[in-house]
Formats: C-alpha cells, structure tokens, sequence
C-alpha cells in the first residue's frame, strides 16, 4: 500500500530519522492556509508540496497553470503557491499524461543543502534478503543515474539476521564523501532506516534526496514509504493512512463488494472465482493473442449481488471490448452465477460480446437460465474454445 510523503515522513520521523519541520494542509480556504503560514512566519522561505502517490514533482507541472509540484518560494509568496496547487492535475513521469488532482498540500520548512543522496531499502528477490541501494548522486532519477552514472550506485545485501551493520554504513558514508561529523550522523540515520523498514513492515523506503545540509548534518527531504499490506493484522492503524482518491474507483467498489479486482492494460474483461482458474485464465487469453483488462476473482463462495458487482466493475472500464466469463461451480453454484449474469447483463443492457464458460454443481440449470434469458451470451464448454472465441470477437475477426 502507498501513502503520502508527510505520513510517510511522519512514521520514519517516529523512527528516529531528521526530517525538515512540515505540516500538510487540506483545505485550501485562505484561513486554513493563513493559520499554517503563521507557523511559519520566523522562515524566510519555505518549500511547499503538493501531496500525489508520485514522484518527480519537482519537474512535473500542473497541466493549469504550468507551475511545478514542488516549489521553494519566500514565505509571502507560499500562499498563492499552495493554491495554484489545491484542485489542479499534476502530470509528472511518473503519473502518466492524464497526471493526478492533488488534494493535500505539504508546507515544510527549506532546508540549504550542500548534496543530495540517494537512499533506498527493498527485499532483493534474487538475493532473498534486504538490500540497501545507495548513490552519492541523489535528487534526479535513480533510473537515469543508473544509465549515466552506474559507479555511483552501490547495492548492498543485508544479512536478515544481523541487521544493518555499523560498518556497512559507514561504507555508504564513504561513497557520500562525508567528515567525521557528519558520517556519526549519516551512520545512525541509515540504521534506524532499516530499522524502520522492518518495524513498519515496509516493502520500499526510498529517500530521495537523503541532504548533507550547509550546516553538515544530515536529512530526508522526500521519502517514498510502501507499506505491506499483509501486514495490516500487525499495524491496524495503517488503514488510517489510506487514501482512496489515489486508487483506480473500481478498485475500491471491488474492495466494498469484497471481491480481488486489479485493473489491467487490455480490453477483455474476466470473471473468474478462484485466483488460480484466474491466473490462467488471463495466460489462455495472452496465449490466443488477447490481452486481459483485468484480474477479477470473485472467490469461491460469492453471492449474486456481488457477481452483479462484478459486472457492474468490469463495464466501468471504457478499454473493455469483450466479457469471458470462466466459473468452476462448487460452492458457487453454476445456476446462481447464471441469474447474476442475466440479472446484470439485463440491468446494464449489455451489447458488449459475452462468452461464458460454465463447470460444476448445477451446470445444466445455469445453461437453461442464460438460454431463458434471451441475451445474445456465447456458451462453450472447452476452455481453450471459449479462449480463442472472446479473442476473436474482441479483434472483430471470423471465429
Ligand atoms: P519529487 O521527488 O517528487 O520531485 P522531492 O521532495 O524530492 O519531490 O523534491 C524535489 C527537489 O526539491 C529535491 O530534490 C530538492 O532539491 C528540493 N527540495 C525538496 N524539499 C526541500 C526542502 N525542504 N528544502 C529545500 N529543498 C527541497
Ligand atoms: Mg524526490
């Protein structure tokens, strides 16, 4: 799960790393934001944020006004810079060119930096242990250093057991070409880094930049936290953290009905109960040249609401050109999945390609009810058949 810079910053703060002073701003009525720049009004200059689950925003513009995600203004001009942000689309590389509307807005204090760094703790799956990455070229893109300037990147594993050793990260302060001072510093946050990484159950901590400040200390300007949500049983709290404006809608309709809906590139819709008849599912419609628009599981025991749900979802997606619906009926019984399809494709007077293949408990009651129903559904028995058919229709071509 993926949360916002200030919280994000708020949970690595709590965890012993120095972060610039910051409060994040909601609402975008002139006293609202008044009452935070007072806060700030001993700053000369502050830096003020806008708050998207995307990086690149200092580069990035608004599509509105051209002005950029992240900006160091003097404390006077804050307020019309906070709200030229409030509402408006930011494209950065990272968002795609239809960008994100930002609704939060983060004031931190500026910081005067001397050198960015680039800091990031991951799982390695090659290696199957933590890994530290880390340049002394910190601030732009990780991606382009790594074309321009691998030797500058250091990928360091991390014994799980042991932790973050005191002289790993030394060595790390070394490549920052840092003084006594401030390598202690620079040491000390980089544990508590990793330690915070496994506390919180991250899955990334990504700061960028990591700054040696004028005043030689050390500090996290950004930071990018992915929590894992596994571990939701172990941190309740972090479902406070959520933000539902920074999900596809389907997604969260498909979370409320409790189904498992990821939103895929493609435009032929599956409907499938269990995520393994899912996973191949998807694979049988890549093998016959299609490709998926989504992973839909609606589980093993759903109900007929939720399968109307489903539908509901799938035709939410403008890309969708076709339906393949593939239901193993067990506890699900076939002819309960039937009516739900015939409910919904009613409701939603569908015109999209519908084929449906059906096994299991009550099969030939379910092929009675989509037979009843009059709607122009394409029932197949063979997997690979109905496969090539959904396909095929989609593409337009002859079956
Ligand atoms: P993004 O990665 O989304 O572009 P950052 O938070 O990394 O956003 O900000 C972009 C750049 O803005 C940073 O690389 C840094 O140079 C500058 N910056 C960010 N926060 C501050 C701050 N508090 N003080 C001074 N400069 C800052
Ligand atoms: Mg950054």
């Amino acid at each position: 799960m993926n949360i916002h810079e200030y919280q994000a910053k708020s949970l690595l703060e709590s965890c012993g790393v120095k972060i610039p002073y910051g409060i994040c701003i909601e609402d975008n009525s002139t006293a609202a934001i008044d009452s935070v720049l007072k806060v700030f009004e001993k700053h000369e200059k502050v830096v003020v944020k806008a708050q998207i689950h995307a990086g690149g925003r200092g580069k990035g513009t608004f599509r509105e006004n051209g002005q950029h995600g992240v900006q160091v203004v003097s404390l006077d001009r804050a307020s019309d810079a906070i709200k030229a942000m409030f509402y408006n689309t930011l494209v950065t590389k990272q968002t795609g060119s239809e960008g994100k509307t930002v609704r939060k807005v983060y004031l931190t204090e500026a910081i005067a930096v001397k050198k960015e760094f680039y800091v990031s703790f991951l799982v390695d799956r090659t290696l199957q242990c933590p890994v530290l990455v880390a340049s002394s070229k910190g601030g732009g893109e990780i991606e382009d250093v790594a074309k321009t300037n691998p030797k500058s990147i250091i990928k360091m594993p991390i014994d799980p057991l042991l932790g973050l050793r005191p002289f790993q990260a030394r060595k790390i302060a070394y490549l920052f070409e840092l003084d006594a001072e401030a390598t202690k510093e620079c040491v000390r946050i980089l544990i508590n880094l990793y330690e915070a990484f496994v506390q919180l159950d991250a899955s990334l901590i990504e700061i960028n930049p990591l700054v040696l400040t004028e005043d030689n200390h050390i500090c996290a300007l950004d930071a990018k936290v992915q929590l894992d949500d596994n571990a939701l049983g172990r941190h309740p709290e972090y479902l406070a953290l959520d933000d539902p404006y920074e999900k596809d809608p389907k997604e969260v309709e498909a979370a409320k009905a409790n189904l498992n809906y990821v939103a895929l590139q493609g435009n032929i819709a599956c409907l499938v109960n269990g995520a393994g008849l899912a996973m191949a599912t998807m694979d049988i419609i890549q093998y016959f040249g299609g490709t998926p628009a989504n992973f839909l599981d609606v589980g093993g025991g759903a109900k007929q609401e939720q399968i109307e749900a489903a539908f509901r979802i799938i035709l939410k997606d403008p890309h969708v050109k076709g339906i393949f619906i593939n239901i193993f009926g067990g506890i699900l019984k076939c002819d309960m999945l039937a009516q739900g399809i015939v409910n919904a494709a009613k409701s939603v007077k569908l015109t999209l390609p519908l084929v449906i293949r059906m096994k299991g408990t009550n099969v030939e009651a379910a092929k009675q009810i989509l037979e009843a129903s009059e709607l122009p559904l394409i029932p197949i028995d063979d997997l690979a058949q109905a496969a090539k058919t959904i396909v095929n229709k989609v593409k337009g071509g002859a079956l």
